[in-house]
């Protein structure tokens, strides 16, 4: 029986949880698989497409998103829209997709999480572009929140929203100037990140009017800042529901699985208690 071969690219990639994850997810629908890491540089990518595309496919995560597109032969309409590509499908020819807004959509509904109203992205990077575009297309009023070397990216990045859809509402401020109520805050930077466990990317003043938090930091489970939301009372959770609902999407990708809500509930909590042991 032919064996599947899978990997995750990254750099550096030691504390990756995808291996657990994605090996979950083809043992459920008994797919015959290796899925390796491959720590990457960017120097090194176009020099590792010749493996690259002996594989049946692959993720992509930081710092490549961007930098693989130069080396598929197609990409999605999403991955073209968002510059971004994290999962790749080799089928004599290598296409790229994105699955994170997937993602972030079923992972904050997965946790009950609203999406309405006015919105704080806190970062500017790819995956805020990401979402940020996903919230303006709900009609949300979207605030990008960057600190200092990261305003460049931020005025681009509500530019393209803008540019995108006429009637969007957005904006960008420094992370210590965000004001007013906001209905959800979201962490789209590696803050607070193992092992910066005890940073929180913005401060209590700023929390304390927030109704609801999204940190698509996974690891800590529960982050500084969503400790910090929990004791005041607030809606908080870390991203790992997104981690696990962008792998999913991936396997559609590749091989058309499905999965059952079941499944992904378990495989959500099987991935905390994975966390809590430090991958091992
Ligand atoms: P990225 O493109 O590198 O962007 C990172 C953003 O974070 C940039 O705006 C950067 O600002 C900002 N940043 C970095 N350090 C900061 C600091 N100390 N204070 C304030 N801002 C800071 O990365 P990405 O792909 O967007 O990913 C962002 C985070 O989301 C990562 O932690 C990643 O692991 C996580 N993520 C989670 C999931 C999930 O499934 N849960 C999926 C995708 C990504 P500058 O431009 O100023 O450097």
């Amino acid at each position: 029986m032919k064996k599947y071969q899978f990997a995750v690219i990254g750099h550096p990639i030691v504390h990756s949880i995808s291996p657990f994850v994605h090996n979950r997810l083809f043992e459920i629908v008994k797919v015959n698989a290796e899925y390796k890491m491959l720590d990457i540089k960017p120097e090194s990518l176009e020099y590792s497409m010749g493996i690259l595309n002996t594989l049946d496919g692959y993720n992509v995560t930081i710092p490549h998103k961007y930098g693989i597109i130069n080396f598929l032969d197609d990409i999605s309409n999403k991955a073209r829209l968002y510059q971004s590509v994290n999962t790749v499908k080799n089928v004599g020819r290598s296409v790229g997709y994105t699955t994170d807004a997937y993602g972030f959509l079923n992972g904050i509904d997965y946790e009950e999480i609203d999406a309405y109203g006015r919105v704080v992205i806190v970062g500017a990077g790819g995956v805020a572009s990401v979402i940020a575009h996903e919230l303006a297309e709900k009609n949300c009023e979207v605030v990008i929140a960057a600190r200092d070397s990261g305003m460049k990216k931020a005025a681009t990045l509500v530019r393209s929203l803008k540019e995108n859809m006429e009637e969007c509402k957005a904006s960008f401020c420094k992370i210590e100037d965000i004001s007013g109520d906001v209905n959800l805050l979201i962490n789209a930077t590696p803050v607070g990140m193992y092992p910066d466990k005890e940073s929180s990317v913005v401060g209590d003043d700023t929390l304390k009017r927030c109704r609801q938090v999204y940190d698509l930091v996974y690891n800590p489970y529960e982050t500084k800042l969503v400790r910090a939301a929990k004791s005041f009372g607030i809606k908080a959770a870390g991203g790992l529901s997104m981690l696990v609902y962008q792998a999913v999407l991936a396997h559609k990708i590749w091989d058309g699985s499905e999965y059952s809500d079941s499944d992904i509930k378990q495989l959500i909590l099987d991935c905390h208690s994975q966390i809590d042991r430090g991958f091992e």
